[in-house]
């Protein structure tokens, strides 16, 4: 397929090469980190690396899920690692960050699917930095009872979940999970704290018409969700979902239009948005606001 060979334009960046990126790297790989950046092949990476903004994962390398877009290996995931929490909060402290992003693969295996874990990484975090603002982007927590509650104890300053793509193509993108399952866990988010902003996102390019993504922003909004990031999905490998198009950056500027016009309080669509694209940046510019 030519199209998939060929990015357009708007999609090539510039390779990675300043200091500061290789200092992030340096204190990555002296903690032994584990980042989507790295681990999803982000476009994005010179730029926020260069920046020292990071996206941690934490919970292991292998995911229990095997959803069709994502690079992360499908299998049965390694015991956790009781050191990562505070290992984490140091490497945070190191890369003085403003505002980190922390996700984790699906632990399906695990009782509370690795609730316990991410709140420890929380509280971690706060103990070693405490100025840094905190977003966590989690698995669904699909049939583990009791698990949301923890997480939304430790009080992340946002809770970003992605609903990944719309209801239609859930079966060949995101099959081990339900949308509205997803849904209803970010709405529960709002209801325990309110005072937490929730997030969430969609890849667009996999075969979305125009109506489903407008009426999935109506879905989040009902849901009270506050932030929302739109960005084109890139095929990882040819194994991988096929992409349907390239979204024109004048679409992704009329999606943000419409976002914005259903009441989210912070929209981030463009071609190279990613669900931790500026993320600290657009949070700092909230809060000033
Ligand atoms: Fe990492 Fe997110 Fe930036 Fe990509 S957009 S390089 S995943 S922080
Ligand atoms: Fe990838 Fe997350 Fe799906 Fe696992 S649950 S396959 S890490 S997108």
């Amino acid at each position: 397929n030519p199209v998939q060979r060929r990015k357009p334009e708007w999609l090539r960046v510039k390779a990675p090469v300043s200091r500061a990126y290789n200092e992030t790297r340096e204190i990555v790989r002296e903690h032994k980190l584990a980042t989507v950046c790295e681990e999803a092949a982000c476009p994005n990476i010179g730029e926020c690396w260069a920046k020292k903004h990071a996206t941690m994962m934490i919970m292991g390398e292998i995911c229990t899920r095997a959803c069709s877009f994502c690079n992360i290996s499908t299998g049965r995931p390694n015991a956790l690692d009781p050191f990562e929490p505070t290992n984490v909060g140091q490497a945070v402290r190191k890369l003085a960050l403003e505002h980190v992003v922390v996700t984790s693969v699906d632990r399906d295996d695990l009782p509370d699917g690795g609730a316990e874990h991410f709140a420890q990484t929380i509280r971690a975090i706060r103990e070693a930095s405490p100025a840094t603002t905190i977003e966590i982007l989690t698995p669904d927590f699909l049939r583990k009872d009791g698990a949301l509650e923890v997480v939304v104890e430790a009080r992340p300053d946002v809770f970003n979940h992605n609903l990944e793509t719309v209801p239609r193509l859930y079966p060949s993108v995101r099959p081990g999970a339900r949308y509205f399952a997803s849904l209803r866990l970010l709405d529960r988010v709002k209801e325990m704290d309110p005072s937490i902003f929730t997030k969430s996102g969609i890849m667009v390019g996999l075969g979305e018409s125009r109506e489903e993504v407008l009426q999935l922003m109506d879905d989040l909004r009902s849901a009270d969700v506050d932030f929302m990031t739109i960005g084109q999905y890139l095929q990882p490998t040819a194994k991988h979902h096929a992409i349907d198009r390239f979204i024109t950056p004048d679409e992704f500027k009329e999606y943000k239009r419409r976002a914005y016009g259903k009441g989210f309080l912070m929209v981030s669509a463009s071609p190279l948005t990613r669900s931790s694209y500026h993320a600290g940046e657009d949070f700092e510019r909230l809060r000033a606001a």
